[in-house]
């Protein structure tokens, strides 16, 4: 059975993409972070999601010699010209400190009225091989920034966040709806096939 390493320690999208893959690929075993010898992680330093995405999934291939995926995420809000963006876990100034970060955006947006509070949920994924081949491709989840959070699942900016036709926000969908339609969900699932034919193969 061939092997990929999904270069992250959330368990959730470790599931999440075990579940995809069992289905679109059979015979690929779907390991994490946490079933390999551990490795220091670079830091972020992309200018884009798909840079970002693309650098995690290389450091992944350099240290382990799997073919890895690597996920690159977060929220770009129109009022402030696509930011937080790709600083979307540290906006408060402290990485992973949702509350804050929240907070903090609510506060900035304070001002801007409901008809300017477009944002969406931007998720790039990539796929690097040990030859060195990479794929990355970009998926976006259109909403709204509302003024109180609202729901207990999900993580990050989701009690904010009211996806376009819906009326609650992601943080009180349950996870497989959210999976089956946000920016993640809609990106491993467009590189399904690309992990099939690079990997379906071998
Ligand atoms: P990363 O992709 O692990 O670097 O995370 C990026 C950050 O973007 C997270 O810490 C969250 O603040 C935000 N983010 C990304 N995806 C979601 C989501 O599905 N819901 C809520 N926040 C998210």
């Amino acid at each position: 059975m061939s092997k990929l390493l999904l270069a992250t320690r959330n368990a959730g999208k470790l599931a999440e993409l075990q579940r995809l893959l069992a289905t679109a690929v059979p015979g690929v075993e779907v390991l994490g972070l946490r079933d390999v010898p551990e490795y220091p992680e670079a830091p972020e330093t992309g200018a884009t999601f798909e840079e970002n995405a693309l650098l995690k999934a290389r450091e992944a291939v350099r240290y382990t010699g799997l073919p890895a995926v690597a996920d690159d995420s977060g929220l770009a809000v129109d009022a402030l010209n696509g930011m937080p963006g790709i600083l979307s876990a540290r906006w408060s100034g402290r990485h992973g400190d949702d509350p804050a970060n929240t907070a903090l955006l609510l506060g900035q947006l304070a001002d801007v009225p409901d008809e300017r509070r477009g944002a969406a949920f931007v998720c790039a994924a990539a796929l690097v091989t040990p030859d060195g081949g990479g794929h990355v491709l970009e998926r976006r989840w259109r909403g709204t920034v509302v003024r109180e959070p609202r729901g207990s699942n999900g993580f990050g900016y989701d009690p904010v966040f009211v996806p376009t036709g819906l009326t609650v926000t992601s943080a009180e969908l349950e996870p497989a709806e959210k999976d089956a339609i946000s920016h993640r969900g809609q990106a491993f699932a467009a590189l399904l096939p690309v992990i099939g034919e690079v990997l379906g193969g071998r």
